[in-house]
Formats: C-alpha cells, structure tokens, sequence
C-alpha cells in the first residue's frame, strides 16, 4: 500500500470518529465519506529538448453543499488520487469550520518541477488548464496555491482559463483562481496568508496558556510559503527559531537562525542545509530538539506512531495538511501536547483566497490593514468554537474541529433534503 492509500484511510478514520461521536444522520456519512467528483486527466507537454512528454494530474471535488468547491493545487513527484481526495476532503471540513461559503476541492500534477525550466512548468501549467476545460470556473470550482506553485501559476492558469472563453465573458472571470499576483487581481496579504493564520493561533494560544512568546523558542518543518511566513511573523514576536527541517536536510543553531536571512538563503539554494552559522542534524535529532512550539509546514504523515513519542514541545501547530496521522495525535493528546488541527491551523490561506474571490467579483480592494483584521476575526473565532466544542465533549481539538465541520453540513443537507 502506497502512504498516500495511508492517508486516505487515515482521513476516513478521522472522519468516522467523530461522525460516531455526533451520531452523524446515516445518508449524510455516506455522502460526505466519498467525493461528489473526480477527475483524472493525462497530457501532453513539450520539454525544451523537443521531445513530448505526458504528465499526470488530478482535481478531486469532494463537497459543494456550503459553496462553490475550493481548494490548492500542488505539483510534486508524489501526487496521487488518494492524495489529492484526502486534501479535497480536508479542505471541506476547513471552510466549514472557518464558516466561509465554500465547498472542499484539490488538484495536483505528478512531476517534480524542481527539474524542469521556468518555461516547461508554464506550457505543462497551461495544456493542464486547458485538458481540464470547464471542470474549473470561477463560480464553481476555483484552485490557489499549494505545495510547488505559487502567484505566478495561478496567473498562467487565468490567463489560459479567461482565453478560452468568449471575449465578454473575460473580465468577469478574474476569480477563477485566488492567490494571483496583486496586479491580476490578487489580494494584499495572500501570499503571507497561511503562516499569518498560524500565527495569530499561536498568539491566541499563548494568550490562553500564559506562554510568553517573547522569551519562547520553535522549531519549523518545511521552509516553502508557509514554513517561511510562520517563522518571520513568529520571530518578530521575539520567539527563538532554533531548527529547521525541508527535503535537502535539517540544521540547527540553539542561540537562534534569523529566519528573514535563512529566506534569502533558501530563496538562492533551494533548501536549509549547510545555512552559515548552523550546524546539521538528523531526523530524529530534529523531532526531538526541546522547544515550545512545533510548525510542521511541509507534508502528510510526519507525527506517527514511530514521531509522535520524539516530540518534546508544548505546542504543535499545523502549518502542512495532514501531518499528523490518527495515532500519532492520539500519542500527542496522552503526551499533553497541545495541538492546533491543520483543518483550523492553516484555513488562513483559504480565508483570504475568499477575500479576494469577494474583491474581484465586487470589483474592491482592501488594504492590508483589513485584509489582516478580517482574517484575525475569522480565524480567532473558528478557534473559540472549536476550543469551547473540545471542552464541552472532552475531546482533543482535531476532534472537536471535525465535530464542527460535520453538524454544520449536515444542518445544510437536513435542511435541504436528497434530490429527488
Ligand atoms: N492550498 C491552501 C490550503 O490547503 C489554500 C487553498 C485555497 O486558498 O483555496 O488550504
């Protein structure tokens, strides 16, 4: 069995528990437990020596009771379809809880763009818009960023998606995508959006435990968007960042790594490993560095079974998607570890992606300043509900998260009934 198989049997796992635990009406745990569609598309692509290659990529649509779907797209060498429906159903219990008017959805390409040219990555970009055709639309299921694609993407993906269309239809199609480059239409505040969301958790939850984020220290996996967002924003508060983990190695510096100079450093190199002024360390050395926070901000599966018991911190906070497996949080939860669930940690992406699908289609634009106030009030809410759930039911976080986004889906499906 493949992980990602893992994973997908872990996200049913999660889902089960708590439907179990609300006793979730029968038709709506049947509907929720698979995707409402999938598609898989192959196509081709010219490389720059000439030849053709064919890639292969996948949008899973998993809910669009509560609004339209919504969801990343990532391009990595792993993506498979049980990835992509465990991130699809993520992202419906994610806007659900964060109780903003979208469904769940996730695409991916399976290529590493790490070995292709600027220019291979937009003609593969492109014909992929292009085999997915009206799949995508911008009132109907709309894709961002993810792990390995950014601003620039979601901008070959408009301009392929809006020529494609009649001439009259174009402007008004801009919110296709979110998470486009500020002048195409993008919102002030996206890109930092993720790690911002993080962060003001973390703040919250300081503010809740009395940990005083000046004085404290964090260690960070994956040092991408979010990775790179959290530890600035986390590191202006004053907290020590002392390790870092990507895909090239991890490194550790106990007096402190700056982690604005680390961006620069990984902006140029591509990874944290052989970072002046830090030393290299293992894996396990790694999970294991004593510290008050943990941001695990790369991919799935990384606290199990085998990680959970290493981990020796107060706080860890979901940055990735799915980085910790069933019972790897049940190890954290008897560890005392306090855990903010990747479904409430990291919805500050998807947050302000609506902020910038409600700009374009009410031709607005907000500043940071209320970009970043909208996003604290959504996000430090989603907290208290799901906060208060946890300790109405006695359960860990992540299963009073869940606890959230199901009620609220089914009062959606009660309300409305099974077609016919
Ligand atoms: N890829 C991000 C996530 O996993 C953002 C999704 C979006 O903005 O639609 O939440």
């Amino acid at each position: 069995m493949t992980s990602h198989s893992k994973t997908y049997e872990n996200v049913n796992l999660e889902f089960n528990k708590a439907a179990d635990l609300i006793d979730l009406d029968p038709g709506v745990r049947k509907i929720l437990s698979k995707p409402m569609n999938e598609v898989t598309v192959n196509f081709p692509a010219i490389m720059d020596n000439g030849e053709v290659e064919m890639f292969t990529a996948y949008r899973v649509q998993h809910n669009n009771f509560l609004g339209p779907f919504k969801g990343g797209l990532r391009f990595h060498p792993m993506v498979d379809i049980n990835e992509v429906r465990s991130l699809a159903t993520w992202m419906t219990w994610k806007t659900a809880i964060a109780n903003i008017p979208f469904g769940g959805a996730k695409g991916g390409i399976q290529f590493d763009p790490t070995c292709c040219s600027p220019d291979e990555i937009q003609r593969i970009t492109r014909r992929f818009t292009y085999a997915l055709g009206c799949t995508i639309g911008p009132d109907f299921d709309i894709p961002a960023p993810d792990v390995n694609t950014n601003a620039q993407i979601m901008a070959w993906i408009l301009d392929t998606y809006v020529s494609m269309l009649p001439p009259h239809e174009r402007q008004r199609s801009y919110h296709v995508v979110t998470g486009k480059p500020v002048d195409l239409g993008g919102s002030v505040g996206r890109e930092k959006a993720t790690g911002q969301g993080v962060v003001f958790l973390i703040e919250r939850w300081a503010k809740d435990t009395g940990l005083d984020l000046s004085q404290s220290t964090f260690i960070v996996q994956g040092y991408g968007n979010v990775g790179s967002w959290a530890a600035r924003l986390l590191g202006a508060h004053g907290a020590k960042l002392i390790a870092v983990e990507d895909s090239t190695g991890a490194i550790i510096n106990p007096k402190g790594l700056n982690p604005e100079t680390l961006c620069a450093y990984v902006d140029e190199t591509k990874g944290v490993i052989d970072c002046p002024d830090t030393s290299e360390i293992d894996h396990e050395t790694f999970l294991s560095t004593k510290a008050d926070i943990f941001i695990p901000a790369a991919l799935e599966n990384q606290i199990t079974a085998e990680t959970a018991p290493l981990l020796n911190v107060k706080l860890v906070a979901e940055g990735a998607n799915g980085p910790t497996d069933l019972e790897g949080n049940r190890i954290l939860h008897e560890k005392g570890i306090s855990v903010l669930p990747d479904i409430l940690c990291n919805a500050g992406g998807v947050i302000v992606s609506y902020f910038e699908w409600l700009q374009n289609k009410r031709s607005e634009f907000w500043d940071l300043e209320e970009v970043d106030a909208k996003l604290h009030k959504i996000i430090t809410n989603a907290y208290e509900r799901v906060a208060n759930e946890a300790k109405s039911l006695a359960v860990d976080w992540r299963t009073a998260a869940y606890v959230i986004a199901l009620s609220r889906l089914q009062n959606v499906y009660m309300g409305r009934g099974i077609f016919p």
